[in-house]
């Protein structure tokens, strides 16, 4: 994960890591490398320029340059930085009503149906939770069946309606029905496009308004930089959602993403999907993902 970006950075920090004593011209220096090594992660540039002058700020004040080991102090300061920078601490997904409602947006091949059923399985067996998954992809039978193949693979009900084309209606219906059968989580996977267009925002947005879910999660395939942070802004302008779930962070993606997002859009990542098998979620953790990107 993000092998390039760790590189890079191992190597900006190397020369503070080897010194007794740094001067500012080292300092500067290093600062430049890392931002360079940001910018080439498909980090966006006004994150990697404030992302640096929060770092040279810190070591200033903290007196980096009379400090016995100045490079382990860099290296902390820029780790602390980078926590922040991706969230600070974890934040959960709100379970509240009976039953909660979990909203999946974002693209087309994005990774939703896959993840909504990893969130059912996880929440299954992890919190003990009886879901429902809904598929409200009307527009490609073919998702409806990979939601009912991912559910029976899981052993969780997938409530779809054959022939019905009114999603809105599909998603109250399904709510209803969770609440006669007993399920006390209802994930709902909707339809994506290929790119952000019109009539899949105002779309979503009415499924949105019709049931209030508890948490509305964006999914978006890591591996695309600095478009998936343009795509979060627009899925967040029309639905205000509550968290991120970024996806495909086993494959050879830069760490754009992972690292802008959050102060972009100002939303939280929740989740990470780490392969394609239905147990390959897992929970993001800042400073857990700062320590694998330094190394
Ligand atoms: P949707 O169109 O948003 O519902 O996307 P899908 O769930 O169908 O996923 C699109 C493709 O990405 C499928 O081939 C998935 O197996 C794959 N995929 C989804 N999540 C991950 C992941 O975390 N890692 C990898 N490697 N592949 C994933």
């Amino acid at each position: 994960m993000f092998n390039n970006l760790s590189d890079k950075l191992d190597k900006a920090l190397h020369v503070l890591k080897g010194h007794g004593s740094i001067t500012e011209v080292n300092v500067a220096e290093t600062l430049k490398e890392v931002r360079r090594a940001l910018l080439d992660a498909d980090v966006n540039f006004k994150t990697a320029k404030e992302f640096t002058n929060r770092v040279k700020d810190k070591a200033l004040g903290q007196d980096v340059l009379t400090t016995l080991q100045p490079g382990q102090l860099m290296v902390k300061i820029v780790k602390d930085e980078l926590t922040e920078l991706m969230g600070g601490d974890t934040v959960g997904i709100s379970l509240k009503s009976s039953p909660s409602v979990i909203l999946m947006s974002g693209l087309q091949g994005s990774g939703k149906t896959t993840f909504s059923g990893k969130l059912a399985n996880y929440l299954k067996t992890k919190k003990t939770k009886k879901p429902l998954l809904v598929a409200c992809d009307v527009y490609r039978p073919a998702a409806i069946n990979q939601l009912h193949v991912v559910g029976e693979q899981i052993k969780v009900d997938v409530y779809s309606e054959e022939g019905n084309m009114d999603p809105v209606a599909i998603a109250t219906n399904a709510i209803a029905h969770a609440k006669q059968n007993g399920h006390n989580v209802v994930i709902v996977d909707t339809a994506g496009r290929l790119a952000v267009d019109e009539e899949m925002m105002t779309e979503i947005a009415n499924i949105h308004n019709a049931i209030t879910p508890d948490e509305t999660l964006f999914v978006v395939d890591s591996m695309t930089g600095q478009d998936a942070v343009n795509t979060a802004k627009a899925f967040n302008d029309k639905l205000n959602f509550d968290g991120v779930v970024l996806t495909k962070l086993d494959g050879d993606t830069r760490g754009g993403a992972a690292i802008s997002i959050k102060s972009v859009v100002n939303k939280p990542i929740k989740f990470i999907g780490t392969g394609e098998k239905m147990d390959a979620i897992d929970v993001f953790h800042p400073a857990r993902m700062a320590d694998r990107i330094l190394g």
